[in-house]
């Protein structure tokens, strides 16, 4: 990661907006979403390792479960440090830490008015996403250096779906036309402020981009971006840490 610090500098940076104020109710864990343990770490710091490990962002905004603040900062300074600990010729770029909102676009909007001047690229990534890769990133990053307004990394869809009303199916929709979307989704900084500025709500960014008419490229995504949103999602997790456990060994 970038550092932030230089004095007077003023070439731009990319920043991440880590949105991570969600309950967790449907995970039932108890307790937010960020702050669930898998193998000892919780998702945050899984999610700020992905983050951290590209060198490409300069800063990172995480919006914090509101009366959580102080635990997440403590959590973000803890992995900011081991970070810098792991690459001592290249500092962490800066960490805000704020309270998000009600609903997701909420939080997202809170993040944005402490964005730095210096940022024209901004992502904003689910922490419910803590395994997404750098190749990951790289693809949303370089798709908005190459000029695409908004950003989104995608999978194929393999289920068969269909439309239904009540318990009835009235159409299957061809699967072809269809993708998953994952996060991060990256966005010239103009696009995602003026897409934030309708005030509307969504269960992503990029929806709020398409309303205002502007194109939205879609690039490869990956499957260690899987969501983590019921219990089944956390054993999927834990699995997976176990897995990358043994590869590395
Ligand atoms: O609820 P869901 O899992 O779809 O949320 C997606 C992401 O948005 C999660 O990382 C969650 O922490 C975040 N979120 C948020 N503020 C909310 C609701 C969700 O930051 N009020």
């Amino acid at each position: 990661m970038n550092s932030l610090s230089d004095g007077g500098d003023d070439r731009k940076i990319v920043t991440a907006i880590l949105v991570a104020a969600g309950s967790g109710e449907r995970l039932g864990a108890g307790e937010p979403k960020a702050l669930v343990r898998v193998g000892g770490t919780t998702l945050l710091e899984f999610a700020l390792r992905s983050v951290f490990d590209c060198e490409r962002i300069g800063e990172v905004i995480v919006a914090a479960p509101p009366g959580k603040v102080t635990e997440v900062s403590r959590l973000c300074q803890q992995e900011s440090d081991r970070y810098a600990e792991r690459n001592q010729d290249c500092s962490p770029g800066a960490l805000t830490i704020l309270a998000g909102g009600a609903t997701r676009s909420e939080s997202v909007a809170v993040a944005l008015k402490a964005v730095s001047d210096r940022a024209h690229h901004l992502l904003v990534h689910d922490v419910a996403r803590p395994f997404v890769t750098v190749e990951v990133i790289d693809r949303v990053l370089d798709a908005l250096d190459a000029g695409a307004a908004a950003v989104i990394p995608v999978r194929p869809v393999t289920d068969t779906i269909k439309r239904v009303e009540g318990d009835v199916v009235v159409a299957t929709v061809d699967r072809e036309e269809l993708r998953a979307v994952q996060t991060p989704q990256g966005f010239q900084r103009d696009v995602l402020i003026s897409a934030h500025a309708s005030g509307e709500s969504a269960t992503d960014d990029a929806s709020l981009v398409e309303m205002l008419g502007i194109a939205v490229t879609i690039v490869d995504g990956a499957d260690e971006a899987f969501k983590i949103t019921y219990p089944w999602d956390l054993a999927v997790a834990q699995a997976f840490v176990e897995h990358m456990k043994t590869e590395k060994n």
